[in-house]
């Protein structure tokens, strides 16, 4: 028998650098940095009617509490541009100094127009440039937007949208293309007008004196592999701060799905500043989850930490019970509970890992792993559960209140690594 090929040297693999220029979105001293070497940030949007101050004042801070660090709200009506400062004020009295984003669409030029106070308390403009204005009027509302950018010094992002794309531009590069003697597919057309749009928009905005540094672009398709080919092609062409999000990717399972399979990819390829993931909320589901969805993608491509991690394996016939899932769910959301008020006693705490494990085969290995994990008893085991203390197995626990001795243990541990001792020893 032939000896086998020596194993290749394999590489660890890891996000690609992103080169983008970086963009400064401020409230105050609060300056939340978008691209160059800033971290992917992550952004949400309200539902709620912006004219209802309280109420979007309200799920603008539930929205930066789960990690939100730019919000967008609708600005459609003179009312909701009347609103926008007294919900500045309303999250200036919570102590909530999240950057606020506009939402404009049509008659943005207008309200950013007459209501200055609006326009200030406003930290970045997101001006669409399919729904600005149709002909000679688009381009003249389409420079008041900017005008106002330019006068307030605000950051804007230029967010087109496949499903209002400038129907003009598209008409006229479908009439090019049928001029070709091989015309391209429908799509690739559609591409084009989506990346030319963005880009035809940025250079007008400089040219009437944006700076480059403040100007932020978006493509936002539906499809998984659209949303790769556009912003592949807009990494190529630009090197402005990139927004990336799927739009309109969905409810529940799917729309997380395919939010992180799109998100993932190019964030693996260094593409990508700034991320909102578009999710329908289920009913009764909290608009935060959009957030807590979009952070996890930042996490497991380990391109931040924002939680301890729960590793726990998916139990399987040598685990009839569901005492190991019960466990898992328990520390896990224990954990989360706790981060808001861990994040400033334990700095460093996101970093923490954790093991749930179900039987022997996996468990003590998976533990070891970890920075502090259990390995609990499968069918027919014996009925102890081994916990494995920064790789070495530290006690066992046997009985009914696994669960909590184990909470208490984590609980400790934490404070030993990541509290005031630790620091100063
Ligand atoms: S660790 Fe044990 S219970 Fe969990 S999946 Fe593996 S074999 Fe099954």
């Amino acid at each position: 028998m032939n000896a086998p090929d020596p194993v290749d040297i394999i590489e660890a693999a890891a996000p690609a650098a992103r080169r983008s220029r970086q963009a400064r979105v401020a409230w105050g001293d609060h300056v939340v940095t978008v691209g160059g070497d800033a971290p992917v940030r992550v952004q949400s949007m309200t539902n709620t009617d912006t004219v209802d101050v309280i109420g979007t004042a309200i799920q603008v801070k539930e929205l930066a509490v789960a990690g939100s660090e730019l919000v967008r709200i609708t600005v459609n009506t003179p009312e909701a541009a009347e609103a926008v400062p007294h919900i500045r004020e309303q999250l200036d009295r919570m102590g909530i100094n999240v950057p606020l984003v506009g939402d404009f669409h049509y008659n943005g030029h207008r309200l950013l127009t007459d209501f200055p106070a609006m326009a200030k308390a406003l930290s970045k403009y997101r001006i669409n440039p399919g729904n600005v204005g149709k002909g000679d009027k688009r381009d003249r509302q389409f420079g008041q937007m900017i005008e106002a950018a330019v006068k307030h010094d605000k950051v804007v992002r230029i967010g087109v949208n496949w499903g209002s794309l400038d129907q003009e531009l598209l008409a006229h590069l479908m009439d090019e293309n049928a001029r070709r003697a091989r015309p391209l597919d429908a799509k690739q057309v559609m591409y084009q007008a989506l990346v030319q749009s963005a880009l035809s928009s940025a250079e007008v905005a400089r040219e009437m004196g944006l700076n480059p540094d403040h100007i932020i672009i978006s493509c936002k398709v539906s499809g998984v592999q659209d949303l790769i080919s556009v912003y592949r092609a807009l990494a190529r062409r630009c090197d402005y701060a990139l927004h990336l999000g799927l739009t309109e990717a969905g409810m529940g399972t799917k729309g997380t799905v395919a939010s992180a399979t799109a998100l993932g990819v190019l964030l693996q390829e260094g593409i990508g500043d700034t991320i909102r993931v578009s999710l329908t909320p289920q009913p009764g589901e909290a608009r935060t989850q959009e957030v807590v969805v979009a952070l996890e993608i930042l996490q497991s491509l380990g391109l931040r930490a924002f939680n301890p991690s729960v590793t726990a394996c998916p139990g399987c016939g040598r685990t009839t019970s569901t005492t190991f899932q019960e466990l898992a769910k328990q520390i896990d959301d224990f954990l989360r509970a706790q981060m808001p008020v861990w994040k400033a006693k334990y700095p460093g705490v996101e970093n923490l890992k954790v093991a749930v494990m179900g039987c022997i085969v996996n468990g003590p290995g998976e533990s070891k792993h970890a920075d502090i994990g259990i390995s609990l008893p499968g069918t027919g085991e014996a009925p102890a559960a081994p916990v494995f203390i920064d790789g070495e197995k530290a006690l066992t626990l046997r009985g009914e209140g696994i669960a909590n001795e184990f909470q208490k243990i984590v609980e400790s541990y934490i404070e030993r690594r990541f509290g005031t001792a630790a620091v100063r020893a």
